[in-house]
């Protein structure tokens, strides 16, 4: 079975913290493409930009490297979006596996997710560094994770689904809300971070729709 690899994101804005980790570890994994799939709604995010100004920000993300793609099917579900839902489908539109990528936090927050331990009937998990020198999940999951990870890359192929890789990801220490704040912000550290973070046609296009010009957005 052919395997695929996706980060699902919000993506408010997209950045190289997104991409960059996540495309350092396609050729350890054996896959040549990258999907970033923008969420619907997050359950438990409050998002003020628009999904389609997030689609368009995602699509000029994608023309840094060709290996990106944009995967959009979550826009297409009906709301909520719940990952487990997604990556279900996903499974039975592509008929492959997936590798879905999350950062360390989101790994840390997964037993908030709707129905989280049924994601890796549906997946394998890979996790990027987020903070920090080593990884340090919550007590609560660290059966769970031992249960299920592994350092072995050729089980991603091996088997359709259930592994969890924690892998040794460049750390890349920006987040869309440290974004957020800096477009807001009229000082010229700010817009260096930007500069640092966020790919110049998605800035351009930040610009040109004047997205989060105060902090509510
Ligand atoms: P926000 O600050 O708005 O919460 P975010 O920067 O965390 O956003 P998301 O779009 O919510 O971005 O993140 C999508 C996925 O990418 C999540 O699994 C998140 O953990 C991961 N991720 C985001 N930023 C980084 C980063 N700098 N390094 C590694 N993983 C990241």
């Amino acid at each position: 079975m052919a395997l695929r690899a996706i980060l699902g994101g919000t993506f408010n804005p997209p950045h190289y913290g997104h991409i960059k980790p996540a495309l350092s570890l396609l050729d350890s994994i054996g896959v040549s493409a990258l999907g970033l799939m923008p969420c619907k709604i997050a359950p438990h995010k409050q998002v003020s930009v628009n999904e389609n100004h997030r689609v368009n920000m995602v699509e000029l993300c994608c023309t840094e490297d060709p290996r990106l793609y944009v995967e959009s099917l979550e826009l297409s579900l009906p709301s909520p979006s719940y990952t487990v839902r997604t990556l279900e489908c996903l499974q039975q539109k592509h008929q492959d596996s997936i590798c879905f990528f999350i950062g360390a936090d989101s790994l840390y927050n997964i037993e908030s997710w709707f129905e989280w331990e049924r994601l890796l009937d549906y997946c394998h998990l890979v996790v990027m560094r987020r903070d920090g020198e080593r990884f340090s999940p919550p007590s609560s999951i660290v059966a769970w994770l031992d249960a299920n990870k592994t350092d072995d890359y050729s089980q991603l192929h091996e088997k359709q689904h259930g592994c969890v890789i924690l892998a040794d990801t460049p750390l890349h220490p920006v987040s869309s809300t440290e974004l957020r704040s800096a477009v807001a912000s009229t000082s010229s550290a700010q817009a260096d971070l930007l500069k640092k973070w966020v790919p110049p046609k998605v800035i351009d296009y930040i610009d040109t729709h004047q997205l989060y010009q105060d902090l509510s957005n």
